[in-house]
């Protein structure tokens, strides 16, 4: 199925002001040429059909819509459906653009594909698609995650990227941006820097949401077959905020369907423990690009906490901060404590054990289903499968 190509950004890579490239000039031509690569690229019958094929035969698409009718009963009001991308070969959504990234690096006869990772979900789904793809892979890692994020260090050792652990600052995913950035600087012309979310320089954003768009491609043509209609609210987790465009994109010209992108409110919007970034947040530059962001009075990145380490991110990716302003999106907010009740709810209620990032959504949907009519209905994005958070919530809560 080809992707969505959507109209925006602007040749500049802007989503009216958010977006572009906050870079030196000589990246600027690097990512210049990357964008050319992929413009010319994505109109060949041969990548399009490659992408496709693995989408299908190797990740397991189309993923399918399921009705939770226990969770829907449970809460009363709206009916609850779920975009399973937590069942996607590596479990969430990330495979979707990391495949893609993969085959842009291998076409455009790069060498090496660099990245960093947080929590490792990044670090996993594109040590897969090199390993497919047969390219090298280096992963930078800060040393707290990796003791942190013990199963998934592993599975990027068996699938043989080189993990290279990150001992300055603080020691977590700040710093392993510099450090991955620092390397890929070394060598920009043969390596190539596969950025995990909408997020970035031009072209990223763009890029990242076209592989990701599979999602509400798929969503759309699946709910319509299913219900006969389309859903009256779609939602979904934002870190970044790849799984929401992926799910968003496709529904942008249905005006009557409405969109929320949910933040993690993490301890609270009135403590400095959160990562609410469009509903907080001020405009600046972060990663090459600008955005809405958590930052303080100098403009330096504020530290950010949820208890999903994969939303927590002080930008947010340029096209949401647009669609933010023209009120096209509706950008609201989960705490830890809903998101964990979620958690388990959806656990509990259907067998499915959602990703804590999954499960911010979850806790959104819950808590306005109730207020609308039974025959009206809401699609989720189910981004990921919470074996990652098994243990750690199994602790918190004293299983
Ligand atoms: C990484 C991750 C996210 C957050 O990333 P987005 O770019 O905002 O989608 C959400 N869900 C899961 C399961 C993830 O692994």
């Amino acid at each position: 199925m080809p992707y969505n190509f959507a109209p925006m950004p602007d040749e500049n890579g802007y989503f009216g002001e958010y977006g572009g490239q906050i870079i030196p000039p000589q990246l600027k031509e690097i990512m210049d040429d990357i964008n050319d690569a992929y413009e010319q690229v994505r109109q060949t019958d041969a990548f399009e059909q490659e992408l496709a094929e693995l989408n299908t035969d190797y990740t397991g698409r189309p993923s399918p819509i399921y009705f939770a009718r226990r969770l829907s009963e449970h809460v009363g009001g709206a009916g609850i459906f779920l975009k399973r991308e937590d069942l996607n070969h590596t479990g969430a959504h990330k495979i979707n653009h990391c495949l893609g990234e993969a085959l842009l690096a291998r076409h455009m006869g790069k060498t090496k594909v660099l990245a960093e990772t947080g929590a490792g979900q990044h670090g996993v789904a594109l040590a897969t698609a090199c390993a497919l793809v047969g390219i090298e892979c280096e992963i930078h890692m800060g040393e707290i995650d990796i003791e942190k994020e013990h199963p998934n260090v592993t599975k990027m050792k068996i699938l043989g990227c080189k993990l290279v652990p990150v001992s300055r600052g603080t020691r977590t995913l700040k710093d392993a941006v510099d450090s991955a950035f620092e390397e890929y600087l070394k060598d920009p012309v043969n390596s190539f820097y596969a950025i995990g979310s909408v997020v970035g320089p031009h072209p990223f954003p763009k890029m990242v949401r076209d592989f990701q768009s599979i999602v509400g491609i798929e969503a759309r043509a699946q709910f319509l077959e299913k219900q006969g209609k389309l859903p009256d609210i779609i939602t979904a987790c934002v870190g970044g905020g790849s799984n929401a465009m992926g799910l968003f994109t496709a529904f942008l010209q249905d005006e009557a369907v409405k969109m929320v992108g949910v933040e993690p409110a993490g301890l609270g919007l009135d403590t400095p423990d959160n990562a609410a970034t469009l509903t907080l947040g001020s405009k600046g530059a972060i990663h090459g690009f600008e955005c809405y962001n958590l930052q303080d009075e100098e403009g330096n990145p504020l530290p950010v906490y949820s208890i999903a380490s994969g939303l927590d991110y002080p930008g947010v990716g340029p096209q949401h901060c647009y669609l933010k302003d023209i009120k096209r999106v509706q950008y609201e907010t989960a705490d830890d404590k809903e998101c964990l009740d979620a958690f388990m709810t959806l656990s509990r209620l259907e067998g499915i054990i959602p990703a804590l990032e999954s499960a911010h959504a979850v806790a959104y949907a819950m808590r306005i289903a109730g207020s609308m009519d039974k025959n009206q209905t809401i699609l989720i994005n189910l981004s990921g499968r919470g074996d990652k958070d098994a243990d750690f919530v199994a602790e918190k809560l004293g299983l």
